[in-house]
């Protein structure tokens, strides 16, 4: 792919993911919520007990003592030892035209009144070890006839958190089930992208060089960590497996741990680039998700307090981290290139959900940092791209390698002049032709065939001419061939043929055919003749030494007999072939 239709489908992707992240917060939470609230911070007289005279609870329509207003969904400002804390509403039946209320409440346990009737109830409003976790709540309310108040008793051992109602909404079971489901939508549809990219990643882990395989490993991990990120934000999974700690420190520990991961993948993309040092920005991360987890084991609450120097940290370390993508993708490196729109998305993304979900800087029901998902997808889809380029460029070069090397030892074994092999195929093709005649329980001969008087053509015709019968010679020889009979140029003008499976009767037949077809012929516009010595395999107590040198006196025999006939190891049959 050219690195132009990259950017254009990088860029595409970035648009897409600001599109959807702006159409999110648009979604923002339901006007009719905002406005005149009451809360009432510190003790009550029946602390944390269980409160069944709320003689407390302010009255509708009346200013009751102890209250003040606030400003929903903004978090009414509360001191840093206050535990328990009542926010109130009137609402009228009229406006109550669906009765399921949800909201979530991140570790505090909630009374919910309607009026004076205490109508829900979770958490035991006492100093847990671990907080009461990250939790939605559904509550159907009764029927009322007049302007009623609403009230949530809240306590909470992280005065950081307490006072926070998000994403309060009044709709039907049904609606309040579905909206839960779209608001879910971008992470249940982000965990099955996540996999399929670890399963490909995975399966490239094994095929990939020793040297990548970090790079793959790290991906691998992040997706991982990611994937787990995204079930533990989905509302549903909360709702149907009811462990709200468990949730909310999964939750907290995969926030820590996610721009760790993400920055291990950016580490070996910007490895052997100068003047970037990502490793200390991984060490300030670590130190960071250090410090949380050991204040929050101590009880301070640090991992959300920490959130305060998280997402500054998150902004500077990605920026710096971004900056050095782009400089390492300026001078070419498609795969800086292809990284940068994720670590941007994932960081404006992460910050947008942390501003909304922690710092509660504006409603927002869905997170937007699934999305991201989609430039980080194109990342993957450029590695393996590369990976595959590479893969079918090593693929071409290693067949013409091995094509260079079947040329070279073709050349190498052929005889220049005639085309004949030479004598370094010889043991080969001995060791081919019998094999080929042992497998079907045949014989094996051999013929030597020598030019008779070569050495007068050259004296008489000249070098030239001498080498022109030669290669005249062997194409005629060649005609009654088959590829199956191997032709050797044993030396000078003489040539051995293997002819396997045939017998002593069928290889004298043939070395008769050979002569007469040399004889018949002009070759090389001279009169040429040929002495032929045939000699048969002798089965498990033959070898080829033994078999060559039987071959070699048969044709001295015919070279004897008076030279352009055909005779057989050891002198049997002379004559017949003259
Ligand atoms: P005989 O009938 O006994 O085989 O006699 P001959 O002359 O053919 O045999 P001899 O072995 O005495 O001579 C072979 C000659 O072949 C000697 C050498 O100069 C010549 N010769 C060998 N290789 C080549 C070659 O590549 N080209 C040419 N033109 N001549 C060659
Ligand atoms: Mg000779
Ligand atoms: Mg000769």
């Amino acid at each position: 792919m050219k690195a132009g239709l990259h950017n254009i489908i990088a860029k595409v992707l970035s648009l897409l993911v600001l599109i959807v992240a702006v159409c999110c917060f648009a979604k923002a939470e339901a006007a009719s919520w905002q406005g005149e609230w009451l809360y009432r911070p510190g003790m009550v007289p029946q602390a944390y007990e269980r409160i069944t005279d709320a003689y407390w609870l302010p009255e509708a329509g009346t200013v009751s003592e102890g209250w003040q207003s606030f400003d929903y969904p903004e978090r009414p400002p509360l001191g840093a030892d206050v535990h328990w804390v009542a926010l109130s509403r009137t609402i009228s039946p009229a406006e109550v035209r669906d009765n399921t209320l949800t909201f979530a409440t991140t570790n505090e346990s909630v009374r919910l009144w309607l009026g004076g009737r205490l109508i829900y109830e979770y958490g035991n409003f006492r100093d847990m070890p671990l907080g009461d976790g990250y939790r939605w709540h559904i509550v159907v309310l009764p029927e009322f006839y007049s302007p009623t108040q609403l009230t949530f008793e809240l306590y909470s051992n992280s005065p950081y958190q307490l006072g926070q109602v998000d994403s309060l909404g009044l709709s039907s079971e049904m609606e309040a089930m579905q909206t839960l489901f779209w608001q879910d939508v971008p992470n249940l549809m982000a965990i099955p992208v996540c996999l399929l990219l670890m399963v490909i990643m995975l399966l490239y882990y094994h095929f990939t060089s020793r040297k990548e395989r970090k790079l793959y490993f790290a991906i691998v991990g992040f997706l991982g960590i990611f994937a787990l990120w995204l079930l533990c934000a989905a509302k549903l999974t909360l709702l149907i497996f009811d462990a709200p700690v468990f949730w909310w420190y999964a939750l907290s520990i995969l926030a820590y741990l996610l721009p760790i991961s993400a920055n291990l993948i950016v580490y070996e993309v910007l490895r052997g680039e100068p003047g970037t040092r990502i490793d200390l920005v991984v060490g300030a991360e670590v130190v960071l998700f250090v410090i949380a987890m050991t204040g929050e084991m101590m009880g301070l609450h640090l991992m959300n307090r920490m959130m305060a120097v998280y997402y500054p940290l998150l902004l500077l370390s990605e920026s710096v981290a971004a900056y050095w993508l782009w400089r390492k993708a300026s001078k070419g490196d498609y795969r800086a290139r292809a990284l940068l729109s994720s670590v941007v998305a994932f960081t404006l993304c992460g910050v947008a959900d942390g501003l909304a979900g922690h710092f509660h800087l504006w409603a927002q029901r869905s997170f937007v940092t699934p999305f991201a998902i989609l430039p980080f997808c194109y990342f993957i889809f450029v590695l393996i791209g590369r990976q595959l380029a590479y893969q079918r460029e090593m693929a071409a070069r290693q067949a013409d390698l091995e094509y260079e090397a079947a040329v070279a030892t073709e050349m190498a074994e052929r005889d220049p002049l005639t085309g004949c092999y030479n004598r370094q195929r010889l043991d080969k093709l001995a060791a081919e032709s019998l094999n080929a005649s042992q497998q079907e329980h045949l014989p094996m001969s051999v013929l030597l065939l020598d030019i008779d008087h070569f050495k007068r053509i050259n004296d008489e015709y000249g070098h030239s001419t001498g080498d022109t019968v030669l290669k005249d010679f062997t194409s005629v020889v060649r005609q009654a061939l088959d590829r199956s009979k191997p032709f050797i140029r044993w030396g000078g003008e003489e040539f051995l043929i293997f002819c396997p499976q045939l017998g002593m009767k069928e290889a004298l037949d043939f070395a008769e055919k050979l002569r007469r077809l040399v004889s018949a012929r002009k070759v090389g516009g001279v009169d040429v003749t040929c002495s032929i010595g045939v000699a048969v395999w002798h089965g498990r107590v033959d070898s080829f030494q033994s078999l060559f040198k039987r071959v070699d006196q048969a044709l001295y025999m015919a070279k004897n007999a008076g030279r352009n006939c055909v005779r057989l190891e050891g002198g049997k049959l002379p004559g017949l072939y003259c």
